[in-house]
């Protein structure tokens, strides 16, 4: 959670000087002592609630370290069962507010700057749990700093050689997550952070140098975006979304929406996207040829993501499943729309909005039986159960929908945070709004946010150019 605090208190007559701490009468424009300008400062405090990790990130603050890449608390205090962090701050952006894809050398540039913070923060004895994109801050240069960091713990002398890894998976996989989908080298240049290539972060900032040339000249597709946001509610965001070039023929999108809590649905969603791109990758290889053996492709894929995910379960000892939203585009514009669960697939299409799929949902069948109306199903206290999810038996059946697209059209995938929030005709103005869909997709997660932002809410938008 973020918060933007300032130092003007209108209750107050007087104002102190941040230079030497004398009290002005508030109207003053300049300290009657030091002279120093008596302006407004503005602050931006994170919050962490995981009382478990308040004392690495206390640990991290006393050693008050400076680094370019950091952007570092003048001050962090307990309250009420929080821990707050505090940057002073002058119009900063978020990573989380940014949508996918970015242009390749700017992913290039992320990775290299983030993985030069860590090595330093090594350096200094820090590691962290991982890196996210709520640990990422844009200043108005552009230019990229880690702030509120996951820190896992704080010792003493530098972090040991071989425990310089950890945080690499979960850097590589947000890069992976910015490059367009067209970017299919950058994106295997970062698949190979999870396979262990690099021994630490600075090996792979060194193996992101050698690249930055090769990669560099290649611009962002702007026909499509994606985002994924945890909403104002939850404090987990289980939803996920992935695309990947399966050839030069056939591009696979992918939405999914995890259920069962901590280590559960973010576990299931995550598993979900990874499994069904790499089968559906494989099967590709073989070149299917005609639609039924394409939709042949998708069930495998589908039915492979299922099982992992029960397997996974099964070990685990604990229930977790995910809705998933898939999209095959093909060559010559024909679609292949499945999903499972309620996580939508529309098309939008001469400025109106069509649902592609159907909701597996108890309320979507009451509505079908003509027991509820549409309206009456979106406030239904029943509205969250789900007839049909990925992971949870052992075989599940897909719907799979042929779309013929046409240069022009549009096809949204998202989870239920937004068409939950946002009712379709709003959706629809918003889509109509904004042409470039990295905006738009920002607006979609925003008027979810607006509609009250109780669910995690993700979003993919693709174009046909
Ligand atoms: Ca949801």
């Amino acid at each position: 959670m973020f918060y933007l605090a300032t130092d003007a208190r209108p209750d107050r007559p007087t104002r102190r000087c941040w230079e030497c701490d004398t009290e002005n009468p508030a109207k003053e424009g300049r300290c009657a002592r030091c002279e120093a300008p008596l302006t407004t400062r503005r602050f931006l405090l994170s919050s962490r609630w995981d009382a478990a990790s308040f004392a690495a990130y206390e640990a991290y603050h006393a050693l008050r370290l400076e680094h370019p890449g950091l952007f570092t608390p003048v001050d962090v205090f307990r309250d009420r069962n929080q821990l707050f962090s505090v940057v002073p701050y002058s119009g900063e952006g978020l990573m989380l507010d940014e949508a996918a894809p970015l242009p390749s050398d700017r992913v290039l540039d992320l990775g290299q700057r983030v993985a030069g913070t860590i090595a330093f923060l090594h350096h200094k004895g820090v590691r962290l749990k991982k890196v996210t994109p709520a640990n990422l801050i844009i200043s108005r240069d552009n230019s990229v700093r880690l702030f509120d960091l996951d820190v896992l713990d704080v010792g003493e002398g530098h972090v040991p050689d071989e425990a310089r890894q950890a945080e690499l998976p979960s850097l590589g996989s947000m890069l992976r997550r910015y490059c367009d989908v067209e970017a299919v080298d950058l994106q295997s240049f970062m698949a190979g952070v999870w396979d262990g290539t690099y021994a630490s972060p600075a090996a792979f900032g060194r193996a992101l140098e050698k690249e930055l040339d090769a990669f560099s000249s290649m611009p962002a597709t702007p026909t499509l975006a994606g985002m994924t946001d945890v909403g104002l509610v939850r404090q987990l965001n289980e939803d996920n979304w992935g695309w990947r070039k399966l050839s030069s023929r056939a591009r696979l999108f992918v939405v999914a929406d995890g259920m069962g809590g901590h280590d559960g649905g973010e576990v299931a969603s995550a598993l979900a996207v990874e499994t069904i791109c790499r089968i559906a990758e494989e099967r590709e290889k073989a070149r299917p040829v005609g639609l039924d053996a394409l939709e042949q492709l998708f069930d495998d894929a589908f039915q492979a993501a299922n099982n992992t995910i029960k397997d996974h379960a099964e070990a685990k000892g604990n229930d977790m499943g995910t809705t998933l939203v898939s999209m095959l585009l093909l060559e010559g514009n024909t679609a292949l729309v499945a999903n499972v669960g309620d996580s939508r697939a529309y098309l939008i299409r001469d400025r109106e909005l069509h649902q592609v799929t159907r909701d597996h949902s108890l309320v979507a069948k009451m509505v079908e039986r003509g027991r509820i109306t549409a309206e009456e199903a979106r406030t239904h206290p029943h509205s969250n159960i789900l007839l049909r999810t990925v992971g949870t038996e052992r075989d599940v059946d897909i719907d799979i929908f042929r779309v013929d697209l046409q240069p022009g059209d549009r096809v949204l995938m998202c989870s239920d945070g937004l068409w939950g929030e946002v009712e379709d005709r709003d959706l629809q103005q918003i889509l109509n709004t904004y042409a470039d869909p990295r905006v738009a997709v920002r607006e979609l997660v925003k008027a979810a946010h607006h509609g009250g932002g109780k669910d995690n809410v993700t979003v993919v938008l693709v174009g046909i150019p």
